[in-house]
């Protein structure tokens, strides 16, 4: 009798067991993802304290919560392998080094927002360098070829603004067909705007940005070679890691612009903030304008023009 018990137990605890291990598996499962994500989330490139690995892809910063009133980045490799150490001769505090990343250096670096328009210039471009003047903050403009713009072209460098090469044709089909069609429109986009406001921008933006996954229809797996054949032309791609997602439909309410913003904003110490000057089907983004430089100002960010001094911010994935 007590045997039979025993073996009817066991049939019960069974299936328990395996839910229980299942759902834990799920749980582990989760949480390496969220991890992942937040390894993945974006790179910052370019940043002085970081030479010795800057433009190196295989890592990422991801910033830390402060602690003792300074804010770490940490250093963290896709591939889990050990970092090396980032600065010669400077020592790291020991609590800055997680066992999970590898190696970390304690800095507080300012906070630091870039403005950035895509696909203009447009009929919207003068209202934005406009209001760009009156709260004397500089931005940067990742510009197509449009005819008969030559005007707006030279203002955003009259007026101090990053002038920036997005491409020639903005045509995915065109420039996502090989690596040799896409420097063909990023040279000629180069060579427009040299010949136009006298300036050589090296500063760029892939349409779509650097992890966009509608190049591969043409061209399968082009954005893993095409971010490292720019780097070694000597380009400086950008992408973005707060959205205002204005490009998602045709003038999206400014409240709606604002949101979007004030919901990523403050994750980045560095943020480099995605619109568009795109005409009409955009006067949303410059109505939202004034509301989004006071908003980015009053948490604390400096607003500045993408240098080639600047960090890059750039997709992981
Ligand atoms: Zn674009």
């Amino acid at each position: 009798m007590s045997r039979n018990n025993n073996g009817f137990n066991s049939y019960v605890y069974i299936p328990l067991i395996l839910t229980f291990a299942f759902l834990l598996g799920c749980f582990a499962v989760a949480l390496m993802t969220i991890r992942d994500d937040e390894a993945q989330d974006y790179t910052i490139a370019n940043v002085s304290e970081f030479d010795t690995v800057s433009k190196d892809e295989k890592y990422s910063y991801v910033e830390t919560k402060e602690d003792d009133g300074i804010r770490y980045y940490v250093l963290s490799t896709t591939e889990g392998e050990q970092a090396p150490d980032l600065v010669g001769g400077t020592e790291v505090s020991s609590s800055s080094v997680s066992s999970e990343t590898g190696i970390t250096k304690p800095v507080t670096k300012p906070k630091v927002a870039y403005l950035t328009f895509d696909d203009g210039p447009s009929e919207n471009t003068i209202k934005i360098l406009n209001i760009l003047d009156k709260y004397n903050v500089k931005a940067t403009f990742f510009v197509i070829y449009h005819k008969g713009m030559e005007k707006q072209y030279k203002e955003i460098v009259n007026r101090g603004h990053t002038i920036a090469l997005h491409s020639y044709t903005h045509n995915y089909k065109k420039i996502y067909s090989s690596e040799d069609a896409y420097f063909a429109d990023l040279k000629k986009i180069g060579n427009y705007i040299k010949s136009v406001t006298g300036t050589e921008s090296k500063i760029t933006r892939f349409p779509g940005g650097s992890s966009n996954t509608i190049s591969n229809k043409y061209s399968k797996g082009i954005m893993k070679n095409l971010k490292k054949e720019v780097l070694e032309q000597g380009y400086i791609y950008h992408d973005w890691n707060v959205d205002s997602c204005d490009a998602q439909d045709n003038n999206i309410p400014v409240e709606t612009l604002l949101e979007n913003i004030k919901g990523s904003l403050t994750k980045y110490r560095q943020a480099n903030i995605l619109m568009h000057d795109t005409g009409k089907a955009k006067q949303t983004t410059v109505d939202a304008l004034p509301q989004i430089i006071e908003y980015v100002q009053a948490q604390g960010y400096d607003i500045q023009p993408i240098t080639e001094d600047s960090a890059a911010i750039r997709h992981n994935w």
